[in-house]
């Protein structure tokens, strides 16, 4: 773990109504098959954090026949970044439903320097503090495999993977039955240029929270336990000192 100096540093919000909210506020920024999701949703599970996932919203609007969901079908076939445009407005409304307090997670948002322009205007007006951008880094041979063998449950989202993350009957969600899905924008031509659209329009960013003090490197081919303890313990809420 390195680089990450403090907690809680607000994106200009002042003392305004944004900086009262004390939730925990967490960018995960990595490359595909990083394990961003799987742990998102843990710390959703265990810590209440809200998971927001851009991917996750894409692809209910693309099963949802939107005219939103339409348009970005294309770009997600081909595994480039779908336009701001729609990605902005989807996530606008995303994001005012996190305002609540009780935290959230932005898993793969923001990915280009624009929507991270577009998420300080947030976090200054309305949403809050920003506690830690998360950077997984991870060797590419791995990412290759754990995006080859990764399946999902197309009713939960629960994510497996055949050999590291394997559910209790082959092929079956264990929380639901419902039969395991492959991504499609997970094969193997797809995934590499997944990989590439990474390094050149979201890598870009890792300096950019660098610079920031914001940024905690993590090394993300550790297990999502061992991973959810370095992350929890970076970033949880100061706990009170006991009374003499
Ligand atoms: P993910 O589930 O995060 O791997 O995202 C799946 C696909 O959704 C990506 O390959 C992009 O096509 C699209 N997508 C997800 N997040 C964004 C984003 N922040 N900006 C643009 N496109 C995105």
């Amino acid at each position: 773990m390195t680089e990450f100096q403090t907690r809680g540093v607000s994106a200009g919000a002042g003392s305004g109504p944004a900086a009262r909210r004390a939730g925990i506020g967490l960018v995960f920024l990595g490359p595909p098959g990083a394990g961003k999701g799987t742990l998102a949703k843990t710390l959703q599970a265990r810590a209440g954090l809200r998971h927001i996932s851009p991917g996750d919203i894409l692809r209910q609007a693309v099963r949802d026949h939107t005219e939103y969901g339409r348009r970005a079908l294309t770009f997600m076939r081909t595994g480039d970044l779908v336009p701001d445009e729609i990605v902005d407005a989807m996530m606008q409304a995303a994001l005012a439903q996190a305002e609540d307090g009780s935290g959230w997670v932005l898993d793969g948002y923001p990915r280009t320097t624009a929507q991270a322009d577009l998420l300080d205007g947030f976090l200054a007006s309305r949403l809050g503090t920003l506690s830690a951008v998360v950077h997984f880094e991870i060797g590419e041979d791995i990412l290759l495999r754990r995006l080859t063998g990764r399946r999902l449950c197309p009713i939960c989202g629960a994510i497996y993977h055949v050999d590291y993350r394997p559910p209790r009957s082959a092929g079956r969600c264990d929380l639901d039955g419902a039969e395991l899905v492959a991504r499609r924008d997970d094969a193997p031509d797809t995934a590499l240029h997944r990989f590439r659209v990474f390094h050149a329009q979201t890598a870009p960013l890792i300096d950019h929270y660098r610079c920031r003090g914001l940024l905690l490197t993590v090394n993300a081919e550790q297990s999502t336990e061992d991973l959810y303890d370095v992350i929890w313990e970076a970033v949880r809420p100061p706990r009170a000192t006991p009374l003499p």
